[in-house]
């Protein structure tokens, strides 16, 4: 299925949004990346810019809309697949950005700042809830995440997404970070792990 949109969602998680210094947003706090940033976490070697700060990873849960999606739909009839997903951010970029209210375009944007991991089958909220994902670099644990404390759930993404910016056949939602976000640096190895599984690695070039 090729991707269409990709929405992206901001502090969904508490202890993220806590470390940053962010205030918790009242309603979903969504921005897009272009279809450019798109890179496959097949082992494959991802380049990062170098000349404008520090470049953040961000592992997150990201959610496919399936064919024959209509307005309206639950996360469980929306949702057809599944896979863990890399926000790369340009932090420095970011926070001057934000400081001036100025669009995030710049920080979230680049190429290769969407990493995504093999699809899994939507396996159903019920299951999600009861998930584990977690990031490792170079063979530590980075940033562990669980479904179950997002601030707005998949539901409430799906809806919200819907309604106000409209959502189709081949959407991608990355569905925010947990806390443990940090610097890359070159040579980097990182892995995705959904549970047990591992869905995508990749290295930072
Ligand atoms: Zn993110």
């Amino acid at each position: 299925m090729n991707i269409q949109n990709i929405y992206c969602v901001g502090r969904n998680y508490h202890l993220h949004a806590e470390e940053l210094g962010n205030e918790l947003p009242t309603s979903p706090l969504v921005f897009t990346k272009p279809t450019h940033a798109l890179t496959a976490m097949k082992q494959t070697n991802i380049s990062i810019p170098y000349d404008q700060g520090e470049v953040h990873y961000e592992l997150e849960l990201v959610l496919r809309i399936g064919e024959g999606y209509k307005s309206g739909m639950t996360a469980e009839e929306a949702v057809d697949a599944i896979t863990l997903g890399l926000d790369l951010t340009l932090r420095d970029v970011q926070e001057k950005l934000k400081a001036k209210g100025l669009p995030w375009l710049p920080s979230k944007g680049f190429k290769q700042s969407a990493g995504l991991g093999e699809w899994l089958p939507f396996p159903g909220t019920e299951e999600i809830n009861l998930a584990r994902f977690e990031l490792k670099r170079n063979g530590q644990s980075a940033q562990i995440g669980y479904p179950k404390d997002m601030i707005f759930q998949l539901d409430e993404l799906v809806t919200f997404i819907d309604t106000h910016y409209g959502l189709g056949t081949g959407d991608i939602i990355f569905t925010g970070t947990p806390a443990g976000v940090a610097q890359l640096h070159s040579g980097d190895e990182l892995q995705a792990y959904w549970n047990e599984q591992m869905l995508g690695a990749c290295k930072i070039m």
